[in-house]
This record gives C-alpha cells, sequence and structure tokens, in this order.
C-alpha cells in the first residue's frame, strides 16, 4: 500500500541546527519507570521506536549530577552512563532516526533519597516528593550547576547524540528560577523578570558553546504554568520568555504546566487539547517546533502543520501505544494504528516504580526482556485449531495474536457485542476512548480468514468437550460483587440483598437509579467516580464514600486522583473520605469510621458498592475438574487467562492474551504457570 498524499507533509525531513530528522514525527523525551536499573530494556524500547520510524527518539529526564536524581531515571554523570546511552544512540542511529537527550536538574522536585545529596533550589522551600527542604543556592552553587550542565552536554554529545535539550519545564530548577513565586532570590538571578531568566539564558548560551557545533540545542519550555499564582502565562511572562529566547535554541519543545497537566488521562483531555496555549511559539521564533497532544489522528496532525501550529508531531504515549504509528502511516495504513486511550497506566506503572506496561500495547517495556517485537510474532507451532472463549480484552488480544501466528481460531462470545468490560466501560462518562481496544482488535481480527468469531454464543463444558479443539483458552472474564466485599471488609454487609442495592454490572445494563444515591468506593481507581458522575448527570443527589482518605486514591500515579476529585466537587457530589458500609435497609445506609468504628445513618434510596470483582470462572473449572474427558476430546492444552484467572487491570488482561498466544507451543521466555497441559496428548512439540 502507499501512503495517502494528502500525509506527505509528515514526512519531509526537517532541519535542527546542524542535523537533520527524516519526517516530522518526534517522541518526546517521556519516564519509562527504567532508567538506570533497566539499561538493556530502555535501549532496546528506543530502538523499537526508531524502527517504527519516528524522526526523533528522546530520552526520558536525565540527570547531570547526584544532587537531583529521581527514581528509576537516566543519568549523565560518568563515563559508565556516556557507554549506557551510547548503546541507545546507536540503536536509535540504526534505524535512521536521530536521539535526543533531556537533561534535567530537579530542583525542588526530589529530596534524593539514593544519593542523600541536599537537594538546591532558588531558595530553601519543602521538596515535592519527602521530608525536608532544599537548600538556598548561593553564587558559587549556580556557578557549579552550570558547570555541571555543561559537562553532562559534553558526556552527551560523546555518547553521540544529536540533540540535547535545556528542559525549563514541569516545574524543574530552570523554570523554578523563572517563576517569580518559587525564585524568591534578591541577587541577580531573582526579581525582575530579565534576573529569573537569566539561568536559561545562560544555559542555553553555555549548552550551545560546548556542543552546538555537532548536536542541536533543543529547549523544553512550559508555556503556561495554569496557575495564576507561579506567574507564567501563555499570554504573559510565559510569551515573553519565548520572546526573549526566541531563536537561541536550534528547537522548541513545549508543553504546559506541571506533569500532572501536561498529561492528563482522556477523561479530562482530548487530542490537541494544549493548542490554545503552545500555537503562539512559532509566530514568535523562526525555530522548528514540537508539541504534543496525544496524537493518533494523522488528519489532526496534518491540521497541526498546515495551519502553521507545530513542525513536528511530538508524542510519548502515542508512541507506547504504538511505536510503529508513523510507519503504519506511511505505508497507507492509518487505520492499523493501535491507539493510545488515554488510560495513564503508562504513568501509573512508572509512578509505581516498575517498568512501563501499556493497555493497548502489551509488548511495551518486554522488547528486551521477553524478546518481544510489536509487529512481528513467530509463525504457529504446529497447524492446530485454538478455541477462545470470551471476547474482552484478553480474549480479542489471544484471538489476534493466535491469528497472526496462523492458527486456527475460533472466538466464542456469548453476548452479541464484543469487548467485554472495555464495551460496557466506555459507556460511561469521559470513557469512551477505552472502546479503543476493542476496535483496533475487532478491526484485524476482521482482516484474518483463519480467524472466526461467533457472537450470542454462551459455552457450556459439554460443547466444549464435543467440539474437538487442540487448545482451549477460557477467557470469561469477571463481575462486581454487590455484597461490598472487598479491600476492607471480607463478610457483606448486612441488607445487600435488599432493593435498592445495584451493582456496577446492573448501571451497566442501565439500571435506573432513584436519589438520594450513595456510590461506596473500596476500589480507589476510577469506577466509582465514573459511576457517581452517571448518577449526578441523571439529576440525583449523590455522595461518594471511600475508604480512603480521598476519592480515586490509586489515581495517583495515573494523574487523575486530583481531577477526579475536582470534578466530583465541581459537580455538585458530596465526598464522605474513611468510611465504609456497614448496613443497608430500603432508605438507609449505615456507614462506620475505618478509624474509630463510630456509625452513622444517612438517607440513601441507591447504594452502588464498587469493591471488588469475582472471576467467571465456572466454565474454567469444571473443564479442569475432568482430565480424561479433556484428553477424550483432544484438547491438548488448557488455560484461563484475564480477569476470569484474577481480575485486574484492562492492561493486565491484554497483557495476559498477547502472552497466551506467544507462548502457546512453548515459546515461553518465562514458562506460564497456570497451563494445564494433557500429559500423553499426541502433540509432542508443545
Ligand atoms: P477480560 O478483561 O479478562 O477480557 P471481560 O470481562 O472484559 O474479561 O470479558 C469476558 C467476556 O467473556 C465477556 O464479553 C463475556 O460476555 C464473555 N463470556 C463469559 N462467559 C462466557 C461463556 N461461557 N461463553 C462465551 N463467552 C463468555
Ligand atoms: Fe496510552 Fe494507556 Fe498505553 Fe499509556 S497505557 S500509552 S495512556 S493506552
Amino acid at each position: 500500500m502507499t501512503r495517502d498524499p494528502r500525509y506527505d507533509v509528515l514526512f519531509e525531513p526537517v532541519a535542527i541546527g546542524p542535523v537533520t530528522a527524516r519526517n516530522r514525527f518526534y517522541q518526546v523525551p517521556h519516564c519509562t519507570g527504567m532508567g538506570y536499573d533497566y539499561p538493556r530494556t530502555l535501549n532496546r524500547l528506543r530502538e523499537i521506536n526508531a524502527e517504527g520510524g519516528w524522526g526523533v527518539v528522546c530520552t526520558e529526564f536525565c540527570s547531570i549530577h547526584p544532587s537531583a536524581l529521581s527514581n528509576r531515571q537516566c543519568t549523565l554523570w560518568d563515563e559508565d552512563d556516556v557507554a549506557m546511552l551510547a548503546d541507545m544512540v546507536e540503536r536509535v542511529h540504526r534505524h535512521g532516526a536521530l536521539a535526543g537527550v533531556q537533561l534535567w536538574y530537579g530542583g525542588y522536585s526530589n529530596y534524593n533519597t539514593l544519593t542523600r545529596e541536599l537537594p538546591l533550589g532558588p531558595h530553601s522551600v519543602p521538596v515535592w516528593h519527602g521530608p525536608g527542604q532544599t537548600q538556598a543556592m548561593t553564587r558559587a552553587d549556580i556557578r557549579r550547576l552550570r558547570r555541571w550542565h555543561r559537562e553532562a552536554a559534553l558526556r552527551a554529545k560523546r555518547a553521540g547524540f544529536d540533540i540535547v535539550y535545556v528542559y525549563a519545564a514541569h516545574g524543574y530548577l530552570p523554570a523554578q528560577f523563572l517563576s517569580p513565586i518559587l525564585n524568591q532570590r534578591t541577587d541577580e538571578y531573582g526579581g525582575s523578570f530579565e534576573n529569573r531568566a537569566r539561568l536559561i539564558r545562560e544555559l542555553l548560551e553555555e549548552t550551545r558553546d560546548a556542543v552546538g557545533d555537532a548536536c542541536a540545542v533543543a529547549f523544553r519550555f512550559a508555556v503556561d504554568n495554569l496557575d495564576a499564582a507561579l506567574g507564567i502565562a501563555h499570554d504573559g511572562e510565559g510569551r515573553d520568555l519565548v520572546e526573549l529566547v526566541a531563536d537561541e535554541p536550534d528547537l522548541w519543545d513545549v508543553n504546559i504546566a506541571n506533569f500532572q497537566s501536561d498529561a492528563l488521562p482522556s477523561r479530562f483531555a482530548g487530542e490537541a487539547a494544549q493548542e490554545p496555549y503552545v500555537r503562539f511559539v512559532k509566530r514568535v521564533t523562526t525555530r522548528p517546533v514540537v508539541g504534543v497532544g496525544r496524537f493518533t489522528s494523522p488528519d489532526t496532525m496534518i491540521g497541526q502543520i498546515n495551519r502553521g501550529v507545530l513542525d513536528f508531531i511530538g508524542a510519548a504515549r502515542p508512541s507506547i501505544a504504538d511505536p510503529f504509528l508513523p510507519r503504519k502511516i506511511e505505508e497507507g495504513r492509518p487505520e492499523d494504528i493501535r491507539e493510545c486511550i488515554g488510560c495513564n497506566i503508562c504513568i501509573w506503572s512508572n509512578h509505581k516504580g516498575f517498568p512501563l506496561r501499556c493497555t493497548q500495547n502489551p509488548t511495551r517495556g518486554e522488547e528486551w526482556r521477553r524478546g518481544w517485537h510489536p509487529e512481528e510474532i513467530a509463525t504457529r507451532h504446529a497447524d492446530e485449531s485454538v478455541l477462545v472463549v470470551g471476547a474482552g480484552p484478553a480474549g480479542l488480544e489471544a484471538a489476534l495474536s493466535l491469528g497472526r501466528r496462523g492458527y486456527r481460531v475460533v472466538l466464542a462470545e456469548a453476548l452479541t457485542e464484543l469487548g467485554g468490560r472495555v464495551t460496557r466501560e466506555s459507556a460511561l462518562p469521559g470513557l469512551s476512548e477505552w472502546a479503543r481496544v476493542r476496535d483496533h482488535r475487532v478491526h484485524a481480527l476482521r482482516q484474518m480468514p483463519n480467524v472466526e468469531i461467533y457472537r450470542d454464543s454462551r459455552l457450556d463444558a459439554e460443547q466444549v468437550f464435543g467440539f474437538g479443539f487442540a487448545h482451549v483458552c477460557i477467557a470469561t472474564g469477571s463481575r462486581w460483587r454487590r455484597d461490598g466485599t472487598g479491600r476492607s471488609s471480607a463478610a457483606p454487609f448486612s441488607g445487600w440483598r435488599s432493593e435498592g442495592v445495584v451493582g456496577p454490572e446492573d448501571i451497566f445494563r442501565g439500571a435506573g437509579l432513584e436519589g438520594p444515591c450513595v456510590i461506596f468506593d473500596d476500589d480507589h481507581f476510577y469506577m466509582a467516580c465514573v459511576i457517581a458522575e452517571k448518577a449526578r448527570e441523571a439529576g440525583h443527589e449523590v455522595t461518594l464514600v471511600t475508604t480512603a482518605n480521598e476519592a480515586a486514591s490509586e489515581g495517583h500515579g495515573s494523574l487523575e486522583q486530583h481531577p477526579s476529585q475536582a470534578r466530583l466537587l465541581e459537580l455538585g457530589i458530596e465526598l464522605l473520605c474513611g468510611h465504609r458500609v456497614s448496613a443497608f435497609e430500603p432508605g438507609a445506609v449505615t456507614l462506620a469510621c475505618v478509624y474509630t468504628g463510630r456509625e452513622r445513618t444517612r438517607p440513601c434510596k441507591t447504594l452502588v458498592p464498587v469493591t471488588s470483582r469475582e472471576p467467571e470462572e465456572a466454565l474454567y473449572l469444571a473443564l479442569a475438574a475432568d482430565e480424561s474427558r479433556l484428553r477424550e476430546a483432544g484438547i491438548v492444552s488448557l488455560e484461563r487467562i484475564g480477569d476470569c484467572a484474577a481480575p485486574g487491570l484492562i492492561a493486565a488482561a491484554v497483557f495476559a492474551g498477547h502472552r497466551y498466544a506467544r507462548e502457546l507451543g512453548g515459546n515461553a521466555a518465562v514458562p506460564a504457570r497456570d497451563r494445564i497441559v494433557i500429559s500423553g496428548a499426541s502433540r509432542e512439540d508443545l
């Protein structure tokens, strides 16, 4: 297939100072939860992006000195780091992309628990993460910082990087100096705008002086803090700064505010949401501009270029969900793009301290460890057939990847609609993009002659025994409990069978609600919040009761805690923290404080417990119980995957489906634990 000529503009080479990017696809710096702990995992991930067609591939934030160190990030402190990053550069260059490095100094951001160096800042204030305060920088400290930055830039050049960043976004040190609030200095680095901008100007000049002969100097800048108190606005000092150093950098990489606002989940920001803030930049500078906006549509991308908003299509999450996004557009098959759904599980995993995981892309983070490639998979181990039961994320992914391997696959789904939980959840407020998990897979499955899909086909064990498939994969999912059992209570609350107790599954099926409603959250992620929103949208009085101390407490990692709680409050939903449901009777709910046990009763016509889920495991257990019948039926292997094995994230279900398909026939880098292989079966090559 050839590419649509409308998209030609995306494949034009663009000069960035002394180097030239082969196209306009730019993987901006983003965290991975790997850094210095998992260098090979990280470098292979970046290589895959280059192979997938990105014109520029960058590191994550890369510490220049031990006095600024976050968790699991890159460092550029010494020649060992140069060697580690030179490997990344070599891998990126192998596929014709430019390699960029984002030099980072955190300032107020971190307490340096590993190195135990005192964090430095423009003045002494509490650090964001951890106890204690920064040490106010003296002029000598500022001189040292500039030297560290210059030396790190020289190391970056030795590692072979093409683009070296000065980084004044996401609230890190140079941005702290610029802020009239975060910088309370009274010397030539504080006070007036020119003084507060001094450090940025010096870093830009000194980086150019150090490496500008061979490397482009990029400047990553948050043009608006979205917080009047912090003082930088895109129509105020944010613009003033762009005007001040307009053509100093070779490239502007622009975004907004702190990381929380820059990478909002899809519930709170759609594609190209930053355009109103960043579009002025190209009018001020003659240098190329890259910006982000969770771009997955090539039509939106060409709009950004043709309307003069951006020169490069920046992407972090879209490159995680589909490292081959540029290649798919180039090859004339944009409909094959695995579009990011904006769930932020990638960011959540990084914040939790492990390598990034992606809901849409089960191979992300597994490129080196398991040797998984996002677009390649081994052909089938034998000409055999597989029955996959259940077409949720796990079953759909299993069927798709088995189909790619060339197996004969039958996918049976009880309902008319495919997609399982993502179909149900995508109808809830703000979650429409969840349907992309289904749509991407169903689109690909439709092209596969070796995969048959049967809807309205609820299977029982007798049917499965009767079919004669060699391999049976059970992906029957899970359902939410209504009895309130979960993290905080192993026993159901009294009255849970009463009329008026409505489970999330009932809500998915369109159950009517009567106010006042109480949504009881012991799950702590997004589900209780979106159900509360739905009830409020229907005009009811709503209270969200949570056993945690805030709404959506698990959402800190995915950057949705703050906006979730803000939205609840804006919608007029009452929030009651630190309580659990102890009893319900029609018209009233009794709540107990999780600290004191003290009870209170309040009016409640509808109670929705969002606590935990029960695996739909009956079919698997019925099959697994009878090994002799499995053998008689010619079933060589039986396995359960996804939520029916253990309810979890959508990302975990997709991963389980993918892993099942990869490992069928014994290709496992790490063997699956839960596969029953029938001994004495005729197929010996399992
Ligand atoms: P997961 O996240 O593990 O993929 P889901 O709950 O999203 O799980 O999807 C499970 C799917 O399995 C649902 O669409 C459900 O209708 C289907 N299903 C459950 N039991 C059966 C069965 N016995 N036969 C066919 N499909 C089933
Ligand atoms: Fe997008 Fe979610 Fe994947 Fe992150 S985890 S890249 S937000 S689909």
